[in-house]
Formats: C-alpha cells, structure tokens, sequence
C-alpha cells in the first residue's frame, strides 16, 4: 500500500517551464514554473507531497480511516478523498458549518469517491482541543491529519519539493496558506536559497502565527520572506483584476491557476520582479502548487481555461 502511494501520481510530468512574459525584459531575471499541477488533475500539487507521509504513517499503524478538516472547495479534502479511495482506506472530511442544501462541486466528488462528509456546527469546530476528543469518540480508531496538513509529516513531504528545484535557483517562490509547504521547502532547499512566500491570507496587523509555525518547523531558519500585501481582500477573496490577470496569465502562458492561492502568488512575483525587488542576476523558481478547487466557486464563464 506504501508504494500505492507513490503511484498515485506521475511525478515526471512536473517538467519546469520558462515564463516569458514583458516584466522581466531588460532586467537580466530568470523566471521558472515547477509545474507541480501537472503530477495528477485530482491529487495535484503541494497536497500529494503533503499527504503522503501522513498516509504512510496511518497505514503502519494499522489505521482503516483517515479523518480531515477543509472547507467547500478544499484541494486539500479531494486530495485525500481521492488518494483513500485508491489505498483502499476510509475517509472522512470534518467540514465547518451546516450541511448545505446542495453540495460544492467539490464536496461532491469527495462524496462520489467514498469520503463521509461530516458537517459540524462553526462553534464546535472552533474548540480545537475537545473537537479532536469528540471526532475520536465517533470515529473511533481514526488517524487525524490536520486541516491543510499542517503538521511534521506535511513538513517533511514539502521539503521533497524542493529537491526538485535545482540549485541553479536563487529563490524559491511559493503561495503561502498555512506555511506548510513554505517550511519543507526552506529545509529541502540549500543554504544560498532564498524562499519567498506570498500570503493568500490577510493576516490581522501583529499576528505572526505563520511566522512562529514557520520557525518551530524549521528550527528558526533564516532563509525566507513572506509578502502579504498580495491578498486581494483575504482568503478565498478576489477582484476583477485577478480573474483578468489569470486569463491574461492563462493566453500567454498556457498556465492555469486558482484565484485562491497561485494566481495570487504568480501576481506577487511578477509584481515584485517589476518593481525590481530582486536582484539583477536573480534566477527564480516559482512552484505551481496545483488545486484548481477554487475556481469552481466562480461564475461560469469568469475564467477562459
Ligand atoms: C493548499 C495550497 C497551498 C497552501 O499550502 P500551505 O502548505 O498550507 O501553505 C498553496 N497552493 C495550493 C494550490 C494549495 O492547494
């Protein structure tokens, strides 16, 4: 079953692809995509890497059932729906609030792959310590993966990212949700790279909780930065702009991205590199952490891919 992991995606197809696009002319930058999204169309991006030791760990310890949080267009609950119906594991999918008349699109691929949704009241779901207590009192035997998979496991899977990105790069760029994906790749990367992070959170003004789980993960590493002025309102937020930026983005680069975290993070660094933030001679790696979910909440017809 460990190696069924392993199969569940095809890590070759994340090839690295060169963006040509007008901000970097004349300024001597160098700007790749790891193109992470393309390892799997369900179980894309970061959320494989971050899933997998977990599931290992669930596995050797006999575990049938996997328990998770995510909201209703979580890449992070279809990944795991999918990957648990293809290791032959239960699932389940913690999801705050009352169930809804009719389910997100993504809920209900997560349902039609065998995923129990369980929906619990938003002040249930805000007592995290008892919250654990009582989902472990229902589904007994359950092996808990935080939501995001925020934990040691998502960490280390992360840092196997960055062994993808050669060390040609100078800096590492990625979305920021939880930071997961931004501590395993300040590990995995090496000591002259620089790791930059585009938060698609608004964080509340003196709150570092991102920082302070980035240095616990990292054993306080010094080699990242985190922009947060790329938000476009908060999470899961979003303007006209963006969308006309993914489209623009998208017709010139054949690059699909989410309006929740990529297409936030693929706008910071090209708005950084124009406002020359980066040294001249400086070679960037953005990584396309995949999960389109988001999208699916848009109107038809507000993107053109
Ligand atoms: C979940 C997700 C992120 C955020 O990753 P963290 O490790 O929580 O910071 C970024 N990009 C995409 C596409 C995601 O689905």
């Amino acid at each position: 079953m460990i190696a069924g992991i392993n199969r569940l995606v095809d890590i070759q197809q994340a090839d690295i692809q060169r963006l040509s696009v007008p901000v970097t002319q004349g300024k001597n930058i160098t700007l790749d995509v790891l193109r992470l999204d393309k390892i799997h169309a369900t179980i894309s991006g970061n959320k494989w890497f971050k899933l997998r030791y977990a599931l290992e760990a669930a596995i050797l310890s006999g575990s049938k059932t996997i328990l998770t949080f995510g909201g209703a267009y979580s890449n992070h609950l279809l990944a795991t729906a999918y990957a648990c119906s293809n290791l032959g594991l239960q699932s389940v999918g913690v999801i705050r609030g009352e169930r809804p008349e009719i389910l997100s699109d993504t809920l209900t691929e997560c349902n039609d792959l065998g995923m129990q949704l369980h929906f619990i009241s938003r002040e249930a779901y805000s007592h995290k310590g008892t919250l654990s207590y009582e989902l472990l009192r229902q589904f007994p035997g359950a092996y808990l993966i935080p939501e995001g998979g925020a934990d040691a496991d998502g960490v280390k899977g992360a840092a196997d990212i960055a062994a993808l990105a050669k060390a040609e790069y100078s800096h590492i760029c990625c979305a920021v949700g939880t930071g997961t994906m931004m501590a395993g790749l300040m590990n995995g990367a090496n000591e002259e790279q620089l790791i930059i992070g585009i938060s698609a959170l608004k964080l509340p003004e003196h709150d570092n909780s991102i920082e302070e789980f980035i240095a616990q993960a990292t054993g306080n590493k010094p080699n990242y930065k985190i922009w947060y002025d790329y938000h476009f309102g908060g999470y899961a937020r979003k303007t006209p702009e963006l969308l006309s930026f993914m489209n623009a983005l998208h017709a010139e680069t054949r690059i699909p991205t989410d309006f929740v975290y990529t297409a936030k993070l693929f706008y910071g660094v090209l708005d950084l590199v124009e406002k020359d933030r980066f040294p001249r001679g400086s070679r960037l790696l953005i990584i396309h952490s995949g999960g389109l979910q988001g999208n699916r909440s848009l109107p038809k017809n507000s993107l053109r891919f």
